[in-house]
């Protein structure tokens, strides 16, 4: 768990590309008001309430809000809240009281973050609604010291953005819907839809699901048939996500994984191609300013030049790439 800062707010969004506003069934939602192309910056914040969902426990979240400057408990308590059944059997586990027990701000104040927090709590990127095909990726950058929220695809003018809330991308949607259920909400996206295409991209998402099985079962042991056997996995796992439209970081962790497997497999050209593959993603999902999209490039500019020499990459080089 990172400590709420005090730092001056910041908090920027493209006022001339996208807007605020109630969609049709899922309450306040963001939306283009233009046709964006892909890699746009739409906002960029640090978070109101940065307790991390994933090691959170009920009892923080109440006193990190009272911690937080007036100004700040008031964007917080802006934000749309909702807690389901099972968030509230949490609560009252956790807290050994009933949820009519806890005092009305209390209630408010962890209802908002039942609603609101995919990482932490942003005031305006807390808005963007969930799809578990999204068209939007966030992602912390150190240097900034801020989230960033890139468009990963052209969206054209009154599409509405949208995130994935959880770590999806190779889930089932049963799977999916389990960790959606936090939120409150039964997801409708295109890959959720009860239809044929719905239907059709639903395999392919168990195709996704198998596969990423498979490479957790496949030990990297350091011999060549293992890292042949994770390129085999990774390279059909990056074509289905590709083909479906999933762009957001999750193709970049296959990327890495092809790449770190042909340079142990001495075989520098193809790494050098997955690293531009890669260097792509970063550039339109979280930016040149970002350090991983930095270290990219300067991973790619030693494989370039052994590439064209050609002379063996050191192993070193190939340590240091590794390290995630
Ligand atoms: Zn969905």
């Amino acid at each position: 768990m990172r400590l709420t800062r005090h730092a001056p707010v910041k908090r920027w969004y493209a006022e001339d590309l996208i807007e605020f506003k109630e969609s049709a069934q899922k309450g306040l939602g963001v939306f283009a008001k233009t046709n964006i192309p892909r890699g746009t910056r739409v906002i960029s914040e640090n978070a109101l309430l940065e307790i991390d969902i994933k090691t959170v426990t009920l009892n923080s979240i109440v006193p990190a809000f009272e911690h937080l400057p007036p100004s700040q408990q008031k964007s917080y308590l802006e934000l749309y809240g909702y807690a389901g059944e099972l968030f509230k059997h949490f609560v009252e586990y956790e807290t050994g009281k009933s949820w009519q027990e806890l005092p009305e701000v209390h209630r408010k104040v962890l209802a908002i973050y039942a609603a609101n927090a995919f990482g932490y709590v942003f005031f305006l990127g807390s808005r963007i609604n969930h799809s578990c095909i999204p068209n939007v990726n966030f992602a912390y950058n150190p240097i900034l010291r801020e989230e960033v929220f890139h468009v990963i695809r052209d969206i054209v003018a009154g599409e509405e953005l949208t995130v994935m809330y959880i770590d999806g991308t190779n889930l089932t949607q049963g799977q999916r819907q389990n960790e959606l259920s936090r939120y409150g909400f039964q997801c409708t996206c295109p890959a959720c839809e009860d239809t044929v295409q719905g239907r059709q991209r639903e395999r392919k998402r168990a195709e996704l699901a198998i596969l990423d099985q498979e490479l957790a079962a496949t030990a990297d042991d350091g011999t060549n048939e293992s890292y042949r056997k994770r390129l085999q996995v990774v390279q059909k796992m990056s074509a289905i996500q590709k083909s479906e439209g999933l762009l957001n970081r999750q193709l970049r962790f296959v990327y890495y994984e092809a790449a770190k497997c042909c340079l142990k497999l001495k075989e520098q050209t193809m790494a050098y191609l997955w690293i531009e593959k890669i260097m792509e993603v970063d550039l339109y999902c979280v930016g040149k300013d970002h350090p991983e999209y930095r270290k990219m490039l300067t991973i790619a500019e030693v494989i370039r030049r052994a590439v064209s020499v050609p002379e063996p990459i050191s192993e070193g080089t190939v340590e240091w790439f590794m390290k995630d």
